[in-house]
């Protein structure tokens, strides 16, 4: 399975990185080792001192397609579910600053959690959809759906432009604001409206 992961898609995440709005979604991947299964915890990793959180809405493909139109792409997946796009943010400010691609800020170990469930698609207004990240209680990013710049239909048909999409396939849709560093001994738990859909532990 390929996982994908949306750069900028808030444009208020955008603005706290300092990073230009795109006028094409741009995305890059994770390999399928990074995901961490629910209920475990990440490992802190060694070669960095800034890991970051990203709470993103994510979609789960649920058939084979390619150069899908935007207009079909509600056909090519049933469920949304909650992640965290963790970062090395100190090994990802070096690749930016040399123009380098962003796998070893990216693509470590664990830096794909996901939450337990998905949700049926038809149960949600995808348009105005909140979710919320908490870190020890405290929340720390919200964001809706509505402020996406590219929307989850146009995402999918950009990224099946590309490369062919398969069924267990994920794309995380991008973070909203408020990003922000993690320490050994946090909890992270993320919500789609109300409801838990994850704790994630820092180890
Ligand atoms: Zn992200």
């Amino acid at each position: 399975m390929k996982i994908f992961c949306i750069g900028r898609n808030y444009a208020d995440h955008a603005k706290e990185m300092n990073s230009p709005i795109p006028e094409t979604p741009m995305f890059f991947m994770k390999p399928d080792t990074s995901l961490l299964r629910p209920g475990t915890p990440l490992f802190y990793p060694s070669f960095s001192n800034d890991v970051h959180y990203e709470c993103e809405i994510v979609v789960r493909i649920n058939r084979v397609g390619k150069k899908i139109a935007e207009k079909f792409a509600h056909k090519y997946y049933d469920e949304i579910g909650l992640g965290i796009d963790f970062t090395a943010r100190d090994l990802q400010a070096k690749c930016k600053e040399k123009g380098h691609p962003w796998e070893i800020a990216k693509g470590f170990e664990g830096s794909a959690a996901i939450s337990g469930e998905y949700i049926d698609k038809s149960t949600l207004n995808l348009d105005d959809l909140s979710f919320s990240l908490l870190q020890n209680g405290k929340i720390v990013q919200s964001g809706n759906t509505k402020d996406m710049m590219f929307s989850i239909n146009r995402l999918i048909s950009y990224l099946s432009g590309f490369m062919t999409l398969k069924k267990g396939d994920l794309i995380y849709t991008g973070t909203p604001s408020g990003v922000g560093p993690v320490q050994i001994g946090d909890e992270l738990i993320g919500k789609i409206e109300d409801r838990e859909m994850f704790t994630v532990r820092i180890k």
